[in-house]
């Protein structure tokens, strides 16, 4: 079995999946069945993105670009803290949840954050349900 690193360069969500093989990750990658866990979109790549690969040997260049994405790194982990704080989590019940506060005219105190599919945010959007896409850096990935 092998992990790979995966992204989608739909949605740009990162995530590992195993594969028997090297030859069953490209088999699966021709005939467009590798989709993404979030969006269902068969643009996944293997994420060359991995911290082994932006580490080794940088360039005066590089060493700039990797320092904006420490800075931008750090204003979404902010920014995630400012959301956990003031958000409550409900995961994969996002859509579930907010269908719930909208249609109950449930009052709550906080707002809600999870994950939902794509399929799920356009619903949501065409019954009038406001919904905003955040950036999210998990946090094993320091
Ligand atoms: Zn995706």
């Amino acid at each position: 079995m092998i992990k790979y690193k995966l992204l989608c360069k739909n949605c740009k969500k990162d995530f590992d999946s195993w594969f028997a093989s090297s030859n069953e990750f490209e088999k699966l990658k021709r005939k467009k069945l590798l989709t993404c866990i979030i969006c269902n979109s068969a643009k996944v790549e293997k994420n060359l993105m991995a911290p082994k690969v932006i580490n080794n040997n940088l360039s005066n260049n590089n060493k700039e670009e990797l320092q904006k994405f420490k800075d931008v790194k750090k204003v979404v982990k902010n920014y995630q803290k400012f959301i956990k704080q003031n958000f409550d989590y409900v995961g994969n019940n996002f859509a579930y949840e907010a269908r719930s506060i909208h249609y109950n005219n449930k009052k709550k105190e906080k707002g809600i954050y999870g994950t939902a599919s794509k399929k799920d945010l356009k619903e949501l959007k065409e019954e009038g349900i406001e919904t905003q896409i955040v950036p999210w850096i998990e946090d094993k990935s320091n």
